[in-house]
């Protein structure tokens, strides 16, 4: 906060206008004989001052607003669980808010148990919010199971699409792996948007114990004729890391080929059943928050 000096800048203006008015050869006290009378330089700027109108100074109300006032939003009692105006999607007992990938409508059929959610494997595919988001502050936990075998993309590998534009893996994952002692191409770790960035750290906990997404969502914007308005970004923390920061998507997460956009305007998040061999991974305490912004551009 800037605090007030002794003398403020158009205190001392004056002064300095003088001082530019010796350094020119201006008639000054140290110019003219001794014997003179010369005006001084307090003389001189006071002479100055009064031909110069004196501007309105700047007071520190002309920069504080009171609207809009931003809405009250009760934190949870539990760090990591959900505040007042977040819209739960899994608190562990069912998943009312879920179904399949593959249609959009028959029930999610994910293995429900001990206030947790587990991935099931072997066709039933990845499952969806029934709701529709644009721009939101996510928070998942999931655990990869001890015991965990495979390696690389085979190991603990789910995911999630913060878009789901389509059935199957259309949309935009942010991945999900064992990625404790478990070499991978690094775009394709925990923590990446899958094939597109590389995350800033590894802070994957080990097998048997939870970890926690916190994610900022962005969505992209289109133009009316399809083509891309403004890109998608993502925000995201591993565990409280910073994982990734504001990150530009170049378009959906593909498995093969170069990533493009495909015009949406709302869509389901998605949660990845990966047919990898290995034992598949929990999910728990899933909730979301909406975000609107005041100034809506460029977020319109
Ligand atoms: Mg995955």
């Amino acid at each position: 906060m800037m605090k007030c000096s002794l003398f403020s800048l158009s205190d001392v203006m004056p002064f300095l206008l003088a001082g530019a008015a010796l350094a020119a050869g201006l008639p000054s006290s140290a110019q003219a004989p001794a014997s003179s009378a010369a005006p001084s330089a307090v003389q001189s700027s006071a002479s100055l001052s009064a031909q110069t109108p004196r501007q309105a100074r700047p007071t520190p109300q002309e920069t504080e607003f009171y609207q809009p006032v931003p809405p009250v939003v009760t934190p949870a009692a539990t760090m990591g669980m959900p505040p007042s105006d977040a819209i739960v999607l899994f608190d562990g007992k069912d998943l009312g808010q879920w179904v399949s990938a593959k249609d959009g409508t028959t029930p999610a059929d994910w293995d429900v148990h001990d206030g947790v959610v587990t991935v099931r494997k072997g066709g039933v595919g990845n499952i969806q919010t029934k709701q529709k988001f644009k721009d939101y502050q996510l928070h998942v936990e999931w655990s990869v199971p001890v015991g965990i075998e495979g390696t690389g993309q085979a190991r603990g590998n789910s995911g999630i699409f913060l878009a789901s534009t389509g059935p199957g893996d259309d949309g935009y994952e942010l991945q999900v792996l064992d990625s404790y002692n478990n070499e991978t191409y690094t775009n394709g770790m925990l923590g990446s948007l899958y094939k597109q960035s590389v995350p800033l750290v590894n802070a994957a906990r080990k097998p048997g114990e939870w970890s926690s997404y916190d994610i900022v969502w962005v969505a992209p914007r289109f133009n009316d004729d399809g083509t891309l308005k403004t890109p998608a970004y993502a925000t995201a923390f591993e565990n409280g890391v910073l994982v990734e920061d504001h990150f530009e998507l170049k378009g959906q997460t593909l498995y093969i080929g170069q990533p493009f956009y495909k015009a949406y305007d709302m869509a389901p998040i998605k949660l990845q059943a990966h047919p990898d061999k290995s034992k598949p991974i929990s999910f728990r305490n899933i909730w979301v928050r909406e975000v609107k912004h005041w100034d809506t551009a460029p977020h319109n």
